[in-house]
């Protein structure tokens, strides 16, 4: 059920509004004629929010929780402690810990202020472990959630969030839904300092790199992924909450591409002869992971449209323009 503002808009909370996934999500309802609350402990970092409302909130506290969730008839929950691959490698008890507040303060708040429905962003890192050691992967199905083998730390604490999103809905009979993401990218993505991912390193690493230039890759270049652009991530949510399919459902691309192979694609995009430097001291993650999308389409109808050279033409030239803005692109590898 969808109860409606007074003004006849449906109005939405999304946390992590000064985020990725979250501002992209804002600008995505806003466009749909939703009232937007937007939520976080930081405003977003390139761009003004476009949310009708933006207020600072640390969602680890349960009064802020509650003050995030006054008056909205669904929650887009994003808000975070989140990292590429070295950050959520190195730290376990600081995210382990923030994100399990954060996550049940939310769906309690929900409950309490009557939200009639609740998105909960999981991950593909949930997955066992087991399942994802050789870089040929066999794609995974939401059942194979268990026995689980999560990634230490932030996997496991987003399974935990999953169940508590299920009792949830079984004990209090508030409406959540679950999609596993599997590395979304796109622009206005971090890119620099530590948290950034891999299309988003390798993307900046490219921009600043002059041709024949090498370039450093984490592990052996042969881990493969796949991944998923960001306005066909926003989409999805959107479709999957209006759905009622309450089980996780994973989103995410089935195209399957070895780290080595996103470093070509993207030279090829900036037009630009790239070696390789392996360093395989750096963290690597799980050896190879790709999303079968076969209940994706079941439930949803529907299935990502991007092709990664879209999305990576899109986000190289981003991340290009900012580093121009920033004076960080030298004179000679300016075109
Ligand atoms: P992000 O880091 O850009 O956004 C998360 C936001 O949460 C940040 O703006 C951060 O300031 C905010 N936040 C952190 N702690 C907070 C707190 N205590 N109170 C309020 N806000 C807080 O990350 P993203 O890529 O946009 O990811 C969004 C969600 O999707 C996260 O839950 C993440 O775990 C999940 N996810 C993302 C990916 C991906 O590939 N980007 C993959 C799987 C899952």
């Amino acid at each position: 059920m969808h109860v409606t503002g007074v003004d006849g808009m449906r109005r939405a909370l999304v946390t992590g509004a000064g985020g990725f996934i979250g501002h992209h999500m804002v600008r995505y309802l806003v466009g749909r004629g939703y009232w937007v609350r937007g939520v976080d402990v930081k405003a977003p970092e390139y761009e003004p929010s476009p949310a009708q409302e933006f207020e600072r909130r640390d969602l680890r506290h349960p009064e802020e929780c509650l003050a995030a969730c006054r008056g909205v008839d669904e929650v887009y929950h994003f808000a975070a402690d989140m990292g590429g691959i070295g950050y959520i490698t190195a730290v376990h008890a600081e995210v382990t810990r923030n994100n399990a507040l954060i996550d049940a303060n939310m769906l309690e708040a929900a409950r309490l202020q009557g939200v009639g429905r609740f998105f909960y962003a999981s991950s593909a890192c949930i997955y066992p472990m087991y399942r994802q050691r050789e870089p040929d992967v066999t794609p995974l199905r939401e059942e194979d959630a268990y026995p689980a083998d999560p990634e230490p730390g932030y996997g496991l604490e987003k399974l935990f969030a999953e169940e508590l999103c299920r009792y949830y809905r079984e004990d209090h009979g508030l409406e959540t839904r679950v999609a596993r993401f599997h590395n979304v990218y796109g622009p206005l993505g971090t890119y620099d300092g530590g948290r950034e991912k891999a299309p988003a390193a390798i993307c900046r690493k490219v921009a600043l790199a002059a041709d024949g230039d090498e370039i450093e890759v984490w592990g052996d270049g042969k881990q493969t992924r796949s991944f998923l652009y960001v306005e066909d991530c926003v989409e999805g949510i959107y479709r999957l909450t209006r759905s009622d399919h309450a089980e996780p459902l994973n989103l995410g691309s089935d195209v399957l591409i070895s780290v080595d192979g996103l470093v070509d694609l993207v030279a090829d995009i900036a037009g630009k002869r790239i070696r390789k430097r392996h360093d395989p001291t750096k963290p690597q993650g799980v050896r190879g992971r790709n999303s079968d999308n076969s209940r994706l389409r079941e439930v949803l109808g529907w299935e990502p449209t991007t092709s990664l050279r879209e999305g990576l033409e899109a986000t190289y030239r981003w991340i290009e323009g900012e580093l121009r803005k920033a004076g960080r692109i030298p004179a000679e590898v300016r075109a």
